[in-house]
């Protein structure tokens, strides 16, 4: 089996479970999997940021801001240089068959979840030159099910581009889907997204997310 990150060729191990359900095996080599860092305590217990006991610096900030949102962040891995170079791949380059890298963890993680999961989406430019959504198809590659409930307007500049100030003053660049607003009344919602930075995206997308009446809101990241 080829790894897709190295493309070193390595022998596949099936844990007993992948064999009974016949699943496919783990995509990475022990190495690039080894190079990944799981997410572990000591965390902010709002946002994951790790290292922190208590809630942090920046989400103070966001509780001064958003008094009445309860913020319960869960991210799998840390952003180290080994995620870097993973999404400058991914989405950069459009590598879209490294969408499988996590396909395990993510299915882990989610396949008990009972909100309805809603992935950030991307603007039709971006779309265009990437070609695809990276966070659908992260959680495709699960086969995890998700539902389209946001859009993405044009920016005139994409967030990787923007210094943290300017990310932090940008306007929100999402809105609703008109015929989701009824579906989301009343149901628990996870918003996925692929890297959680400044946490700006993530409550952007809570405020129109709110707008449509959902019982609760909680966010999800693949790396913080
Ligand atoms: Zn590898
Ligand atoms: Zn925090």
């Amino acid at each position: 089996m080829k790894c897709p990150l190295c493309e070193q060729e390595f022998l596949a191990t099936y844990t007993i479970r992948e064999v009974f359900f016949g699943r496919s095996p783990y995509p990475l080599c022990v190495a690039c999997r080894e190079s990944f860092v799981k997410k572990s305590d000591p965390a902010c217990p709002n946002c994951a940021k790790s290292g922190e006991t208590g809630t942090c610096a920046d989400c103070k900030r966001w509780k001064l801001e958003y008094p009445n949102r309860h913020f319960d962040h869960h991210a799998l891995f840390e952003y180290n240089d080994a995620m870097h170079l993973y999404f400058s791949r991914y989405k950069f380059f459009g590598e879209l068959h490294l969408s499988h890298a996590f396909k395990q963890e993510l299915l882990l993680a989610l396949k008990h979840e009972k909100a309805l999961l809603i992935p950030i989406p991307i603007s039709r430019t971006t779309l265009r030159r990437r070609g695809f959504n990276q966070v659908e198809e992260l959680l495709k590659s699960s086969g995890l099910p998700y539902i389209h409930a946001l859009r993405k307007k044009e920016t005139p500049r994409a967030q990787s581009e923007l210094t943290r100030k300017e990310r932090m003053t940008a306007p929100n660049p999402f809105f609703l889907l008109e015929e989701c607003g009824s579906k989301l009344a009343d149901r628990h919602l996870l918003l996925i997204d692929d890297v959680y930075t400044t946490g700006r995206t993530l409550n952007h997308a809570r405020d129109i997310l709110e707008t449509a009446h959902p019982a609760s809101i909680r966010t999800f990241s693949l790396a913080r």
